[in-house]
C-alpha cells in the first residue's frame, strides 16, 4: 500500500520529485567521497561532505512530511553552495569541477533569481579567496578568468532557461484554470476547489457557503445588441463581483452567464447577507447597452460529509426558485426567511 501512495505523490508533485531525485543523487554521490576523505585524513572536506549528506536526508524527510518544498529547496541550495565552495577552496582545481553541477542543482532547487544570486556569491567567494591566497584555488590568473567566464556562462544560460520555463508554466497554469473572456476561474478549478473545501470541512470544521449567480434575461442583451455587448457585460460583472466580495472568496465561471462564489468561513446568516449585498451592488452598478442588469442568486451552506455535487445541486435548485419567484432575488437553502428578500 505504501509504495503506490508515494509514487502517486511523486507524480502529482513535480517539485517534490525533483527534490527527492536531486537529494538521492546528492546522498549517493557524496557519501563515498565523505567516507574516502575521512578515511584518508582530510577531515575538513570529509566533514563538509558529511554535513551535506546529513542535511540532505533531513531536508528530504521534512519535504515528505510537510509537503513544503520551498524551505527544503532553499536549505539544500545554501548547504550545497557553501559545501561546494569549501571543497573547491580546499581541493583547488579538482574541487572546482563540482561548481558546474552545483549551478544546475541550484536552478532546480530555488527560483531563478535566487539561484543566480547563489551562483554569483559562490564565484565571488572563490575569486576573493583565490586573490587573498594566490595558488590556493586557481593555479594561474588565466585559469581563474577561464573558470569565471565558463561558470558565469553556465549560470546565465541556466537562468534564461529556468526563467522561461517558469513563466511558461505559470501561463499554462493560468490558461488551464481561468476563463479567457472574464478572467474568473473556470469550472475545472471550481471542481478542484470544491473538493478541497469538502475535505477541509471534514478535517478542520471550516464552514463554506456557495452562491450561484445568474444574470437575468441575459439572452435579450445578446439578441438585441449582439454577442459582443453581452461579452462586455460578463466582463464588467466579474470585475464588479471581485471588487465587492471579500478577498478570500473565490469566483468561478460556472456556465455561460452563471457564476459561482465560494465563501470560506461563512455561516448561513453571513451567506445571506453577502448574497443580498452582491445582488444590490449588481442591481445598482451593472449596466448593459439597454440599461441596468440584475441577477438572481441561489445559495447553500456545505453540510458535514456532503459531496460537493450535492451542495451545488441544492444551490442550483434555490436559483431555479429565485427565477420562478420573479428574478432579482436571493434564496438560500434551509433558510425560508430569505424568500422574503427580493427585488427592490
Ligand atoms: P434567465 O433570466 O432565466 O436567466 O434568462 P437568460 O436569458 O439569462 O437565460 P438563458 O439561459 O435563456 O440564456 C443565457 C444566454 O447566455 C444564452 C447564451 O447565448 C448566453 N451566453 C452564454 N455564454 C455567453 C458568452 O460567453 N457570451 C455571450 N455574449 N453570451 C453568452
Ligand atoms: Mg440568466
Ligand atoms: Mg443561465
Amino acid at each position: 500500500m505504501r509504495t503506490p501512495r508515494m509514487l502517486r505523490r511523486l507524480r502529482k508533485n513535480v517539485q517534490l520529485s525533483i527534490i527527492t531525485l536531486m537529494g538521492l543523487f546528492g546522498i549517493l554521490g557524496i557519501t563515498p567521497y565523505a567516507i574516502y576523505r575521512l578515511s584518508t585524513g582530510n577531515y575538513l572536506v570529509g566533514s563538509a561532505d558529511s554535513v551535506i549528506v546529513a542535511s540532505t536526508v533531513l531536508a528530504l524527510i521534512y519535504a515528505w512530511r510537510t509537503g513544503d518544498t520551498v524551505k527544503p529547496g532553499i536549505y539544500l541550495a545554501v548547504i550545497f553552495s557553501a559545501g561546494a565552495t569549501l571543497i573547491a577552496i580546499n581541493l583547488g582545481i579538482n574541487g572546482l569541477f563540482w561548481i558546474y553541477p552545483l549551478i544546475l542543482f541550484n536552478f532546480y532547487m530555488v527560483s531563478p533569481g535566487k539561484a543566480l544570486l547563489a551562483t554569483i556569491l559562490v564565484l565571488l567567494s572563490l575569486v576573493t579567496y583565490g586573490q587573498l591566497k594566490p595558488g590556493s584555488v586557481f593555479e594561474s590568473h588565466y585559469q581563474m578568468v577561464s573558470f569565471l567566464v565558463t561558470s558565469m556562462t553556465a549560470g546565465t544560460l541556466s537562468f534564461i532557461f529556468a526563467y522561461r520555463t517558469n513563466s511558461q508554466r505559470d501561463r499554462l497554469q493560468l490558461l488551464a484554470t481561468h476563463d479567457s473572456l472574464t478572467g474568473a476561474r473556470n469550472r475545472r478549478a471550481m471542481n478542484e476547489e470544491l473538493k478541497i473545501a469538502a475535505s477541509t470541512y471534514r478535517r478542520h470544521d471550516n464552514t463554506y457557503g456557495v452562491l450561484i449567480m445568474d444574470l437575468d434575461h441575459f439572452k435579450q442583451i445578446n439578441d438585441s445588441y449582439g454577442h459582443q455587448a453581452g461579452d462586455q457585460v460578463l466582463i464588467n460583472f466579474v470585475e464588479l463581483i471581485k471588487n465587492v466580495s471579500r478577498k478570500e472568496d473565490r469566483l468561478f465561471r460556472f456556465g455561460g452567464e452563471e457564476f459561482l462564489l465560494l465563501l470560506p468561513n461563512t455561516e448561513r446568516s453571513g451567506l445571506l447577507a453577502a448574497a443580498e449585498h452582491l445582488r444590490q451592488q449588481v442591481n445598482q452598478h451593472l449596466r448593459g447597452p439597454g440599461g441596468g442588469v440584475s441577477m438572481s442568486i441561489g445559495g447553500a451552506i456545505l453540510r458535514r460529509d456532503e459531496h460537493w455535487r450535492d451542495l451545488l445541486q441544492r444551490a442550483d435548485q434555490r436559483l431555479y426558485r429565485a427565477k420562478s419567484a420573479g428574478r432579482n432575488c436571493v434564496i438560500i437553502d434551509d433558510a425560508p426567511i430569505t424568500d422574503t428578500l427580493s427585488a427592490s
